[in-house]
């Protein structure tokens, strides 16, 4: 063991504190005893062992169930300057005996493995040659038959273990917290009195909302645009509602694709790398989609349809924001999706290893989660109180950074309401589901209604003046009150319970919470308190170099490690390894670039702004008929944007767009070097002139024409502040 964690976390992580409960994990596994980590999705499990493995002397082998979670990692990994690799079967046999026979030779730190490879022969006899250290079991909750990822294979990984000569230390982490899920791991993992870190669900940068639309469709359209360029998931219960989605925010020129089981393995494969790889900016999924993804820059996840309980809910909308800065939680809800969830839970597949009296158990486990999983939905309080004593963490009342939070709320009398509408539930039977009973409180003649005579009801149009919504709202709120209980799925039918007498009797008030503003507002959720442009600019540098290294954005820098970039604005070596997210491997090699980028946006020595103009203002730019050189053009906007305070533009400032963009390009003629125009740059309309200067000596300029100048204008200017 050489170096210092605290030196390990900033020179390959490029952070410089642990957050909560890395340290102690750290600690333990190096001190040689067992740990069980049990934290929320993005709170930083990886580094947990990641750093352990890097200070001790031997192999850590890394257990992960996913091939696509294994590349990025170690992607990123060889990124920070670690050397790792991964053995899984999308390797070639070429390729994983080479990787294998790279790992027998000490030449990497950290391998990971799919857990289904501990049984094969030759990685056992690698594993037995060489010195292992550290054994991480990630996703831990996937030996437990009770978590909702089983995988048979993790139940050998005790097996494995005990086959080694040593036993090395081992680290089990997942985010998926029940006892019986708990129990499980170290149990079948054959844990050593582990050190147990539980950090609190939590995940104070997720904004979190439940709205509840007449009209999901267009809702749904006005939140993405809103979050123009941004990545996001959309998640719906139903591959036929992807299918739906996924057509009309295309349709609507929103590049998105899709991902369910039912698509063949390859395209979900490429729709998959098209959404990590930022090709397209928005996944529209079913709850298939999702485990396989560390995406740090995911930054809103929308529900199109309500998940079936609160675990899955907090699993899927937890993949925004991972990388701490702000996101965005936003569940559309209808009243239908309840019915969808009941369906889901009483056709249960056949599980034919189970009684009918734990598949009754199950039923009704699964109907318990469903009703919890409604009143979030459904109730008036901060939302991530809801969930977070859902999940058994204490938590204060409100979070000031929740729709329910930044809804006002006022508190409303609606005894006379309730009085009509659940003795319109006993007078008509109790038959009847919420429509079919708003319909004969606010009287409406239909024909089924007729036709069973329903109009012929005493309660029969008692409510006629009362908007249908409102009716259908203060029925669920009297469901939340658990003054009706709704029964069966399809068509749920609508019961009073034995609460609702004293009410009827005029013994009981009924009193519920509404919303004053009627719409609520969902804030649209900004990286807080960076300039957008330069933000903006730097994605650009990030494109490129991820691009050419073929690996996706986030590996390169998180959209963290930019937004500190756009506070701190570096421009010095030591300045741009102080960036949240900056170690030594990463500013040797992109350090020069972005701070390149960096530079045009920092504001000089007198505080001036760099160049920058108003669209409107160039509005006023005078052409020339005749052909005229670029300083020219420069003086002219210049002249524009007169007395803004900011920094003037400078004619290389043109050129090197022009450049860049191969319109022109360098030229030595006589030892002398020239920008001289490309065929394309001749083609816009640059052209080129000899002149003679005052010593009589020759030189050449380049000339544009008023097409040129125009291009400029147009497409150059606005451009120049983001070119790489
Ligand atoms: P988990 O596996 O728990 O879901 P990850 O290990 O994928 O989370 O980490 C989520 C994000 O948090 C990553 O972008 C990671 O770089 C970042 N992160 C982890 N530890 C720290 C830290 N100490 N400071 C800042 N960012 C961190
Ligand atoms: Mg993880």
């Amino acid at each position: 063991m050489t170096a210092d964690k605290h030196e390990v976390l900033k020179q390959f992580f490029g952070y410089s504190s642990f957050r909560n409960g890395q340290e102690e994990i750290v600690d333990t596994l190096l001190s040689g005893r067992d740990v069980l980590g049990i934290m929320p999705t993005g709170a930083g499990k990886s580094l947990c062992y990641q750093i352990p493995a890097i200070m001790m002397n031997g192999i850590t082998i890394v257990i992960s169930p996913l091939i696509s979670l294994m590349k990025d990692q170690v992607n990123a990994l060889v990124q920070q300057g670690v050397s790792a690799a991964y053995l899984n079967r999308s390797l070639t046999d070429a390729q994983y005996n080479k990787a294998l026979y790279n790992a027998g030779m000490g030449k990497y730190k950290i391998i990971y493995v799919a857990p289904e490879r501990l049984e094969s022969g030759s990685f056992l006899r690698f594993a037995m040659s060489v010195e292992i250290s550290l054994i991480a079991v990630d996703e831990a909750h996937c030996v437990s038959q009770w978590g909702q990822d089983f995988r048979p294979s993790y139940l050998n990984i005790n097996t494995f273990i005990s086959k080694l000569n040593h036993r090395p230390v081992i680290g089990a982490f997942t985010a998926t917290a029940t006892e019986e899920v708990k129990n499980d791991i170290v149990r079948l993992l054959n844990l050593y009195d582990p050190y147990k870190v539980t950090t609190g669900f939590d995940r104070p940068n997720l904004f979190f909302s439940v709205l509840r639309p007449q009209n999901k469709s267009a809702k749904l359209l006005e939140l993405i645009k809103e979050r123009k360029n941004q990545s996001g998931i959309v998640y719906c219960s139903t591959r036929k509602n992807v299918e739906k989605v996924c057509d009309l925010l295309n349709k609507n020129g929103i590049s998105a694709t899709r991902y369910h089981a039912g698509l063949e393995d390859e395209e979900r494969v490429k729709n998959q790398d098209d959404f990590v790889y930022d090709r397209k900016n928005v996944m529209v999924a079913t709850n298939a989609f999702g485990m396989g993804i560390d995406k740090s820059d995911v930054r809103f996840v929308i529900h199109y349809n309500m998940p079936k309980n609160i675990e899955s809910y907090y699993q899927e909308a937890g993949r925004a924001g991972r990388d701490g800065e702000n996101a965005d939680c936003i569940l559309l809800y209808s009243k239908a999706d309840v019915s969808t969830c009941k369906y889901f839970i009483d056709n249960i597949e056949d599980n034919n290893d189970l009684s009918q009296e734990q598949k009754e158990f199950f039923r009704q486990r699964e109907e318990e989660r469903l009703k919890q999983m409604v009143f979030y939905c459904t109730t008036s309080d901060c939302l991530r109180g809801y969930m977070l004593r859902y999940f058994g963490d204490e938590y204060k009342d409100s979070c000031g950074k929740c729709s329910n939070c930044l809804t006002e709320y006022e508190t409303v009398d609606v005894t006379v309401e309730a009085q009509k509408i659940l003795s319109c539930i006993i007078r008509t039977g109790q038959h009847y589901g919420t429509k079919m009973i708003t319909d004969i409180l606010r009287g409406v003649s239909s024909d089924i209604i007729k036709k069973a005579k329903l109009d012929r009801q005493s309660t029969f149009g008692i409510m006629k003046n009362v908007k249908a919504t409102e009716i259908k709202y203060i029925i669920e709120k009297l469901e939340e009150q658990e003054y009706i209980i709704s029964v069966g799925a399809g068509k749920p039918i609508l019961h009073v319970t034995e609460m609702s007498y004293p009410v009827l009797r005029g013994n009981a008030n009924v009193k519920i919470r509404k919303a004053k503003q009627l719409k609520t507002k969902v804030q649209k959720t900004e990286i807080h308190s960076v300039d957008p442009e330069l933000f903006d600019a730097l994605k650009v540098v990030r494109t490129y170099f991820a691009k050419k290294r073929g690996v996706p954005a986030f590996v390169i820098f998180s959209d963290a490690a930019l937004a500190d970039m756009c506070r701190v604005m570096p421009t010095t070596e030591a300045e741009f390894l102080s960036v949240s997210g900056v170690g030594a491997n990463k500013l040797e090699k992109y350090g020069e670039a972005f701070m390149r980028v960096i530079k045009k946006y920092k504001p000089d020595k007198n505080g001036k702004q760099p160049f920058a103009i108003e669209a409107e203002n160039l509005n006023g730019f005078e052409y020339s008929d005749a052909p005229i050189p670029i300083s020219e053009i420069t003086a002219r906007i210049n002249a524009l944007s007169k007395g803004n305070n900011r920094k003037k533009l400078k004619a290389t400032d043109i050129t090197e767009w022009l450049l860049e963009n191969d319109y022109l390009r360098i030229a030595e003629i006589n030892g002398q070097k020239y920008k001289l125009p490309t065929p394309q740059g001749k083609k816009l309309g640059l052209s080129t002139e000899t002149r003679v200067n005052k010593e009589g000596l020759w030189y050449k300029i380049v000339l544009y024409n008023q097409a040129a100048q125009e291009f400029i204008v147009k497409n150059a200017i606005p451009k120049i502040r983001v070119y790489y």
